[in-house]
């Protein structure tokens, strides 16, 4: 597992709109909390605002600073509708164990879209539609089974034949699954809105602050960071992204490359109730609207990590997903505005990985891979933060490290 990735290249999106500063401080002595959050972008952002809600003392540390990591890079898509088809779930953990994390994740927006109302943060969310299209890894015939097991398991889903795909939403595919609840939003908006808020809670921030080991105690565990001092904390939060440190246990996944692109407002009307696009297909191509009308799309994924190769590949990969979106959507204006590619993280089953690791107890980690990865990050906010209670999440061992 890398220690250090170039997480991120380009420029995205939202650096088209404002985000609140995060101030952070210098860490220059040994300090002490109740928990330290390694990691400050979406997930130790929504760790951070739930462990602070329930009256604990937390740092958070970053060695690259608030919002620098995969989250800014984010196209933000946060859906329920795991990667992995509950079809295709069920075959790799059986079919209740399935049923339930594609149950989860549907909470984990309803209870993301509560959560983010009750505290007020302006991150232009919204509750939109999406259409998952019939591609390589699903057909039609696949897709409307899709459909039934997402009923039996009490999950809406509407299956569309193509010409009802045609009709509603003028796409040439031979079907596709129509859901609702799934939530589009500006990504660091949410984070900085997080944590603004554990910040006002009497949250410490340090940044650029590296953690570099771990040990472990009886009561405590202390973190040793590369400048120097050292944090000590009753529990440990490890929530950094595809970064890993040492101490969390090699899992089946691997770190691949991704791009994205997004337009220009568009002038014409986006495609009816600007539902999220996406497909069932190795790699997918995926899109979704921003509030002020402009079209993110993504995908072209490469099974490599090399940062150089990445960073080469992009002029041609931000062609393709033009012509890409043109072939669906030939009234749109699909000129790149903005183009940007990043390191992404993908498990075999698409399911994160939360919970303390094996033999550490005071020690959590936040493996939230793949395309859904900020719905677990909302997943993990709440398992973690029972732990820390002295409590057990209901999910805790679909989610957790298995030993
Ligand atoms: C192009 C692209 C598109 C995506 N699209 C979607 C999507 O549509 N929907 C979706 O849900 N997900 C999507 N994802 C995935 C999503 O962006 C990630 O799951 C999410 O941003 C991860 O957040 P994080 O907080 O875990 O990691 P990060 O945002 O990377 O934050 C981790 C932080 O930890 C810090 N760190 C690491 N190691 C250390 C250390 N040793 N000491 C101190 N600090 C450390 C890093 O500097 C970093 O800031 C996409 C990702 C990419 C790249």
């Amino acid at each position: 597992m890398p220690h250090k990735l170039d997480l991120r290249s380009g420029t995205p999106v939202w650096s088209a709109y404002r985000a609140p500063k995060v101030p952070v401080e210098r860490l220059t002595r040994d300090v002490k909390a109740d928990v330290l959050i390694v990691g400050m972008g979406i997930s130790g952002a929504m760790m951070a605002e739930a462990l602070t809600r329930d009256g604990h003392s937390v740092i958070c540390i970053d060695r690259r600073g608030p919002l620098k990591g995969s989250t800014a890079a984010t196209t933000a898509l946060v859906q329920f509708e795991i990667d992995q088809p509950l079809t295709k779930l069920s075959h790799i953990i059986g079919t209740d164990a399935a049923r339930q994390a594609w149950r989860r994740s549907r909470m984990a927006l309803f209870n993301l879209r509560g959560r983010t109302d009750e505290l007020g943060i302006e991150c232009r969310m919204q509750g939109v539609p999406s259409l998952y299209l019939a591609g390589n890894k699903l057909d039609a015939a696949g897709l409307r089974k899709e459909a039934e097991a997402r009923q039996q398991a009490g999950i809406a889903a509407t299956f569309l034949s193509h010409a009802a795909l045609h009709d509603a939403f003028g796409i040439d595919r031979a079907a596709g699954i129509l859901s609702h609840d799934n939530l589009a939003l500006d990504p660091r908006k949410l984070t900085a809105g997080l944590l603004n808020i554990a910040l006002a809670r009497k949250a410490r921030f340090y940044a650029p602050a590296d953690a570099t080991a771990v040990e472990n105690h009886r009561q405590s565990v202390t973190i040793a960071t590369s400048s120097g001092p050292m944090i000590t904390a009753k529990h440990l939060v490890l929530t950094t992204g595809y970064e890993l440190l040492d101490i969390v246990p090699a899992v089946s996944h691997r770190i691949i490359s991704t791009w994205a692109i997004a337009t220009r407002p568009q002038l014409s009307r986006i495609w009816p109730r600007a539902a999220m696009i996406w497909e069932a297909s190795d790699p997918y191509l995926y899109m979704r609207a921003t509030s002020d009308g402009r079209v993110i799309c993504g995908g072209e994924d490469e099974d490599f990590a090399d940062e150089a190769r990445r960073d080469a590949l992009s002029p041609q990969k931000t062609k393709r997903l033009e012509e890409k979106l043109n072939r669906i959507f030939p009234l749109l204006d699909t000129t790149a505005h903005f183009a940007w590619s990043g390191a992404f993280g993908a498990t075999g089953s698409g399911l994160p990985i939360i919970g303390s690791l094996p033999g550490h107890p005071r020690v959590h980690a936040v493996m939230g891979y793949g395309g859904n990865g900020i719905t677990f990050s909302q997943i993990a906010s709440e398992i973690v933060s029972a732990s820390i209670a002295g409590g057990r999440d209901a999910d805790a061992t679909l989610f957790g490290f298995k030993a």
